[in-house]
This record gives structure tokens, sequence and C-alpha cells, in this order.
């Protein structure tokens, strides 16, 4: 899966380091690092990290809509569940 972060958008809020960390990290206190390929063992935490950015700078191809697999797991990452 492809990803992009707009890093115009990114507040180096880090919540996507710590939901993906095999995807993003943060180097120093704001700036933020991630691959802009991620492994399809990935999909479901980059789907949590998508949800849960706090500006949505994160988008990435190959998740699924609202109603997928990848969705739900959105919802429940905003959710808190
Ligand atoms: S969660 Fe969003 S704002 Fe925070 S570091 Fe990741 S991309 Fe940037």
């Amino acid at each position: 899966m492809r990803l992009v972060v707009d890093l115009n958008k990114c507040q180096g809020y880090a919540q996507c380091a710590f939901l993906a960390p095999d995807v993003f990290a943060m180097h120093g206190e704001e700036t933020l690092v991630y691959s802009p390929r991620a492994q399809e063992e990935q999909r479901e935490r980059l789907a949590r990290a998508v949800a849960a950015c706090p500006v949505q700078a994160i988008t990435a191809d190959g998740l699924d809509g609202p109603s997928g697999p990848a969705g739900e797991a959105a919802r429940e990452a905003a959710d808190g569940r």
C-alpha cells in the first residue's frame, strides 16, 4: 500500500507513530518520517493511524472505504475500542 503524509498539515502529534510504529516514526520532537510503502500486514495499523490523525494528514491507497474491514478498524480506533 502506498501512503502520503501532507507534511504541511502534519502537526507532529505522533498518534500515527504510536499506532503504526513500523510505518511512522518521529525524528526529534516534531518531524515525522515515514515509509511511503506499507506492507500488507500493516493494513489495520495503518487504517487506525489514518483515522487517528487529528488533522487528516495521512492519505493511503488500498485501504477499503468506510464500509470495509479497514473502515471498521478505523471506526474502532476512533471510538477508542
Ligand atoms: S498523527 Fe497526523 S499530525 Fe500527528 S504526526 Fe502523524 S501525520 Fe502528523
